[in-house]
């Protein structure tokens, strides 16, 4: 079916944007950015897996040629809905579509903002077709390192970091290769238990680890910050960006997330980028390299942050930020392993079906079941993020027998 939307009518210098993910935290936030500049972008495709109300309410907002839901019923839905208000945006439904929305033609920036494994295949669709991936879907670069790196470099895409993080090293790290860095100094608030009783980290509830202190974020990435394995998947995603060892990567706990992370240069010179924590910032950065544009963010008040503070990461707190360097050490497989588990482990936990403290056991024993090596082709990664989901469903199920969760 094609759309009726005349695209020979917009400016040719707007550009056309997909946001997979539209309904989530960053997707919104990205709308929010788009929304303030009209005349530069206009919005192709948006996508979401299940939150119909949401997906209508921005499809009636934005106008996109396409929308995507991949529950076939909330499709359905959707579809009636737009229909009764008179829109001519195209309701596709199931995961393939999400594919072709990231490769469609008319679509210049790709937002990747789905959360999880499900982000991989669409992501990559956008890096296969030359799009500007703005990558926010850390678990994809996670899952397949190289082979994504490769469909950037080889199909004339453009990757720019949406992680806050990221996106500070690229804008702290010289134009053109690493040269003169010395190391890369990566930031983390140290999420919501940095100072908890260790022997309580067991009776956490999902509700105490959603409520990160700084940052609004969808529930999946918050429960990842409680356990730092985002950073731990943020030290991995920074190896594949920049093309640096783990070891040369610095883990750097800082509770006001005012750094949002640094360069340091064999000079001894430190480069940072600082800010109020905002995804508005790294949004509108990435939607105008290398220019810059409103985000809608208040500009930094150093008087109102008075103080910025460092400490190193505890290792013993916070296990899962080791696993995470060590399966990068061992290879992809491990890395892959790592994140199915953590996804797995997550989804459990929120469900009370696992302690919080049985997180990183999970994903201990998922590295311990993954091969080493690192997978070439896309099925090979495919297939062990099942096989790790498999293993880490029967952990629980095996556990559970003897486990009751408050
Ligand atoms: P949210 O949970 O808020 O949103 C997730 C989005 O993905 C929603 O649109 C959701 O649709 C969609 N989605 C969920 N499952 C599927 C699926 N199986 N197939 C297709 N779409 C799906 O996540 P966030 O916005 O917080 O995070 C998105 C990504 O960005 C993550 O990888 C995260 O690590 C990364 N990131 C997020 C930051 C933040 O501030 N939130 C900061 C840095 C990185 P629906 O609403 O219908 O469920
Ligand atoms: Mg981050």
């Amino acid at each position: 079916m094609q759309p009726n939307n005349n695209y020979s009518d917009a400016d040719a210098t707007s550009k056309g944007v997909t946001v997979l993910g539209a309904t989530g935290s960053v997707g919104i936030s990205t709308l929010d950015v788009l929304s303030r500049h009209p005349e530069k972008y206009h919005v192709v495709a948006l996508t979401a897996n299940k939150q119909v109300e949401k997906l209508f309410e921005q499809c009636c907002l934005f106008h996109p040629a396409y929308a995507v839901m991949v529950d076939e019923d909330a499709a359905k839905q959707l579809e009636e809905k737009l229909r009764t208000v008179g829109s001519d945006t195209v309701v596709l439904a199931g995961a393939c579509a999400l594919e072709t929305v990231a490769s469609f033609e008319h679509s210049d920036y790709v937002m990747a903002a789905i959360v999880g494994a499900a982000g991989l295949l669409p992501s990559l669709a956008a890096a296969n077709a030359g799009k500007r991936v703005m990558l926010a879907n850390k678990e994809a670069l996670v899952m397949s390192g190289k082979l994504f790196m490769d469909a950037v470099k080889n199909n004339g895409a453009e990757l720019l970091p949406i992680d806050s993080e990221h996106n500070a090293i690229y804008q702290s790290l010289p134009l053109q290769g690493t040269t003169g860095v010395k190391r890369i100094l990566l930031t983390g608030s140290g999420g919501p238990f940095r100072q908890r009783e260790i022997e309580t980290l067991s009776l956490v509830t999902p509700q105490e680890a959603v409520a990160h202190p700084n940052w609004s974020m969808g529930q999946k990435i918050s429960v990842d910050s409680a356990t730092m394995m985002n950073k731990g998947l943020e030290v991995i995603e920074a190896c594949w960006l920049f093309d640096v060892a783990s070891t040369d990567i610095q883990v750097v706990i800082h509770p006001q997330s005012t750094i949002h992370s640094m360069v340091s240069y064999i000079d001894g010179s430190v480069i940072a980028q600082l800010g109020n924590p905002d995804m508005r910032t790294p949004i509108a950065y990435s939607l105008a390299w290398p220019e810059r544009i409103d985000a809608g963010v208040d500009e930094l008040d150093f008087f109102d942050v008075a103080r910025l503070d460092f400490e190193p990461p505890d290792f013993d707190r916070f296990p899962c930020l080791k696993f995470a360097y060590d399966a990068h050490e061992i290879g992809g497989y491990a890395s892959i392993a790592l994140n199915a588990a953590n996804e797995v482990a997550v989804d459990s936990f929120l469900n009370k079906h696992i302690k919080f403290t049985e997180i990183p056991q999970l994903i201990e024993n998922a590295l311990e079941l993954a091969p080493s090596g690192t997978p070439l082709v896309l099925e090979d990664i495919l297939i062990q993020d099942r096989e790790s989901r498999r293993t880490a469903s029967l952990w629980i199920k095996n556990n559970k027998k003897q486990t009751t969760v408050l």
